[in-house]
């Protein structure tokens, strides 16, 4: 009899936390390896959010607070969603856990039984399926093809419904693609699921604050009758770039945020007292960084995908938001290049060129590879001039 439980047995590692740590590892053993994996902004946390942390230790905000989050980050969050997605939420629909992916995995565990099934529109973040079948669901995986610019449609939505659907995930922007929905393709998904009174709704909206070109973000609770069955989920990790703090939201129904406090009671109890002090202060304080930030990334974004295009047999969707891209390699796969696969193309780049990204098939849609542009413009040059030149080497 194994050790390791059954549930265990039907999940892997998370594939960006696996390349990301490689990447680690390398650059540790002496190699100059470009880290293109993680999704995380390089930009540091804004002094006033630290300042926030400092004051929170000397004050001796240092004991367990409340489960799902104190009184002071539930109002700011009150307030965030009031004044920037129209959204009024009350104290007791509103949870905080330890990062965005604890509110995923406690809304899931706490939502799921056997069987039941979770709509996942792919390429996905790779985090979404494997949570779902911890917690004994099934992953329902849409195919949505970059002719449609990898987005959900009402006619796939429509199809993947069945009896068993519980809940429907929608992230936009996305990871990994970068490409958001416009108000009106999340209208036109909601006419479909007003109808099916039963399915819930997961909206990740973490990416929320990084878009370019007049792209205007929107949120399903918003702009539809479904705000009863929806879970709006934002966390500070990307916005704030504050990724190792560990605080995530969301706001819903309170019967499914009062099953994620029980959860969360018998887990971690509450996020990091002191990382809740700070998150306060980012959701409160000056919010001016976020556009200059955008920007930068906007930058770094034209001139990847501009580099991209160049190179023979890959071809490359202009995203509308976050810090990846989602390039199309399938023209360098197969018997001339010797490489089977995106996992095989992902691994000789480490391995021939040094530089680190995530195999599509990770999300759910092989053929492609993930690239976080979260980096400096200098090391995404001499990355994009290693990729060009990998890739002309094993044409
Ligand atoms: N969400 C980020 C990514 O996709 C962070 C790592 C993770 O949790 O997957 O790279």
């Amino acid at each position: 009899m194994s050790i390791i439980s059954d549930s265990l047995k039907r999940i892997k590692p998370s594939p960006t936390i696996a390349v990301t740590q490689k990447a680690r590892e390398l650059r540790i053993a002496g190699k100059d390896v470009i880290g293109l994996g993680a999704g995380e902004p390089d930009f540091d946390t804004p002094k006033n959010i630290k300042k926030s942390a400092i004051r929170a230790i000397k004050d001796g905000e240092t004991k367990y607070t409340a489960v799902d989050g104190t009184p002071k980050l539930k109002n700011a969050i009150i307030k965030k969603f009031k004044r920037e997605n129209n959204l009024k939420y009350s104290t007791d629909e509103i949870t905080v856990g330890t990062g965005g992916k604890q509110v995923i995995y406690n809304t899931f565990m706490a939502t799921l039984n056997k069987g039941d099934e979770v709509i996942i529109p792919a390429p996905f973040w790779v985090s979404y399926p494997d949570i779902v079948l911890l917690a004994g669901g099934k992953p329902k995986i849409v195919k949505c093809s970059e002719s449609e610019e990898f987005k959900l449609t009402p006619k796939k939505l429509k199809k993947a419904i069945s009896k068993k659907t519980k809940w429907l995930i929608l992230n936009s922007p996305s990871n990994p693609t970068g490409i958001g929905y416009t108000k009106k393709e999340i209208t036109n998904l909601s006419k479909v699921l007003i109808q099916k009174k039963k399915i819930h709704i997961l909206s990740d909206d973490i990416y929320e604050h990084i878009t370019y070109d007049n792209f205007k973000f929107s949120t399903i609770a918003q702009i539809s009758k479904l705000k009863s069955r929806t879970l709006t989920m934002n966390g500070v990790s990307k916005s704030y770039a504050m990724t190792g703090w560990r605080i995530g939201y969301a706001g819903g129904p309170k019967n499914i945020i009062k099953a994620i406090r029980k959860i969360q009671s018998q887990s971690t109890s509450n996020p990091s007292s002191i990382s809740q002090a700070a998150a306060v202060e980012a959701l409160n304080g000056t919010q001016k960084f976020i556009k200059k930030r955008s920007n930068a990334f906007k930058q770094r974004r034209d001139f990847v995908v501009e580099s991209l295009n160049k190179i023979n047999g890959i071809n490359c969707l202009k995203p509308n938001g976050a810090f990846y891209v989602f390039p199309n390699c399938k023209k360098l796969l197969g018997k001339k290049t010797k490489l089977k696969n995106d996992s095989d193309f992902v691994k000789k780049l480490l391995e021939k060129s040094n530089v680190a990204v995530v195999q599509g098939s990770a999300f759910g849609l092989d053929g492609h590879f993930r690239i976080s542009y979260a980096t400096s413009m200098k090391k995404l040059k001499v990355a994009m001039k290693r990729i060009k030149s990998f890739c002309e080497k094993i044409s």
